[in-house]
């Protein structure tokens, strides 16, 4: 039996966890499950799964919590804030992390995980892209393992060699990322500043969260995602092109040397890379349905347009600058995406906004994560300030 803490329980990720678990209860138990402010489901899913422990962010949540489980029978103690998201991440009961919580908020806990030596399950992209190589040092230093949760990344990790150490060593010429496109990949630009929130969060393939489904109509979750990459697998920027794949069958390929390319399909469903890491290196029903080729239809390529899409080229060209820019770029698209959901920005004004971030950011190589949070702090400041002189 494994102990599993699902950071972000009440998201599209944390959702689809409990609902790979609910058919594997002989294998993993729930340690705690974490939400921000929504009780209602998070009370839910306490009374099916019993967790030792539930965390939301404030006081009051915690006391509607309590309301809602009271005289219902439910074990569940109810922990608040910060410190208690890092304490179920890295108690040593646990043996498995989900990472599953949107944005920067997710990096503490996430590293809490990492530092105590876990199996963490990365969903939160968004850890990595702000503090990769100081996150990976304590990977390795602690022992624990980090397994993708992201399609994509999941899918370049089943398409390594099982003993993969370099791209050079493995025989690499291409880690080919590939993405849908979004919902606007053949929308006319000049409609773009009327898009709504609905409508970017309406991806044409995946059901998410609302931050990434933004990213992803604006491609800066490729762009995010591109950056996860060079970090997870210790790749240069060279090696990786990125290629758009409308239908999402593909999830990405990995292009050896011999001119070999090997591609991990599937219907797009989260479910089925989270079971690939739940189980590890064996495999386990994920309760997806196979893929059926005969109906699939017809499997397309494009080059990514970064015209329509800058913030694709503007994540690209942040980590090849490296230093801190890609947490201010990770913080100023946050609070972009968090104006353009409030309706306070338009579409177009999410590029806009981050690009004069950078431009005025004076960057610095962070020796720690705190010198990562005060950077993502400094970059949301000079966010809202600029969002002033749109
Ligand atoms: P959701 O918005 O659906 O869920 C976010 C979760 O994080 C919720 O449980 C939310 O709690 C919690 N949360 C939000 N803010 C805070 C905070 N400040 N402190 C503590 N908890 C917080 O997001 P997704 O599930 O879509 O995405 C989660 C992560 O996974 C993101 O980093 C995303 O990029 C990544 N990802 C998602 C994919 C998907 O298919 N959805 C695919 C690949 C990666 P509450 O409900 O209470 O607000």
């Amino acid at each position: 039996m494994q102990n599993i803490t699902i950071l972000g329980a009440t998201g599209s990720i944390g959702k689809s966890t409990l609902a790979v678990l609910e058919h594997h209860r002989e294998q993993f138990s729930v340690y705690a499950l974490t939400a921000k402010t929504n009780v209602t489901v998070l009370a839910q899913q306490c009374l099916e799964f019993s967790p030792r422990y539930a965390v939301v962010a404030d006081q009051q949540s915690a006391e509607q919590l309590n309301t809602l489980l009271v005289g219902r029978e439910s074990s569940t103690e109810v922990l608040v804030g910060t410190n208690a998201y890092e304490e179920v991440a890295a108690a040593s009961e646990v043996d498995i992390v989900m990472a599953a919580i949107v944005g920067a908020a997710g990096l503490s806990p996430t590293l809490a995980a990492a530092k105590a030596g876990k199996k963490v399950l990365l969903a939160n992209k968004e850890a990595l892209v702000m503090s990769g190589s100081l996150f990976k040092a304590e990977i390795e230093r602690s022992g624990g393992q980090l397994l993708p949760i992201d399609s994509e990344h999941n899918a370049i990790f089943q398409c390594l060699p099982e003993d993969f150490t370099s791209i050079e060593a493995a025989g690499i010429s291409k880690i080919l990322l590939t993405g849908s496109g979004g919902p606007f990949r053949t929308t006319d630009l000049a409609m773009f500043s009327r898009i709504t929130p609905e409508q970017a969060c309406a991806h044409p393939n995946w059901s998410m969260g609302r931050k990434i489904s933004v990213d992803s109509a604006t491609m800066m979750n490729k762009g995010l995602e591109f950056i996860e990459a060079c970090w997870l697998f210790n790749g240069d920027a060279s090696v990786i092109d990125i290629v758009v794949h409308p239908q999402s069958i593909i999830h990405s390929m990995v292009q050896y040397t011999d001119g070999s390319v090997i591609a991990q399909m599937g219907n797009p469903d989260m479910r089925i890379p989270i079971a690939h890491c739940l189980a590890w290196p064996k495999r386990m029903n994920s309760g997806v349905e196979a893929l059926d080729f005969t109906k699939a239809g017809a499997l397309t390529f494009e080059s990514p347009d970064f015209k329509r899409f800058p913030c694709l080229r503007l994540a690209i060209d942040t980590f090849k600058a490296g230093k801190d820019y890609a947490v201010a770029l990770n913080a100023a698209n946050e609070v972009a995406v968090d104006m353009f959901l409030d309706k306070r920005i338009q579409f177009p004004d999410i590029y806009r906004l981050i690009s004069s971030v950078l431009e005025i950011w004076q960057a610095v190589e962070p020796d720690s994560i705190s010198a990562v949070i005060d950077a993502d702090v400094k970059a949301r400041s000079e966010a809202y300030r600029l969002a002033e002189l749109l």
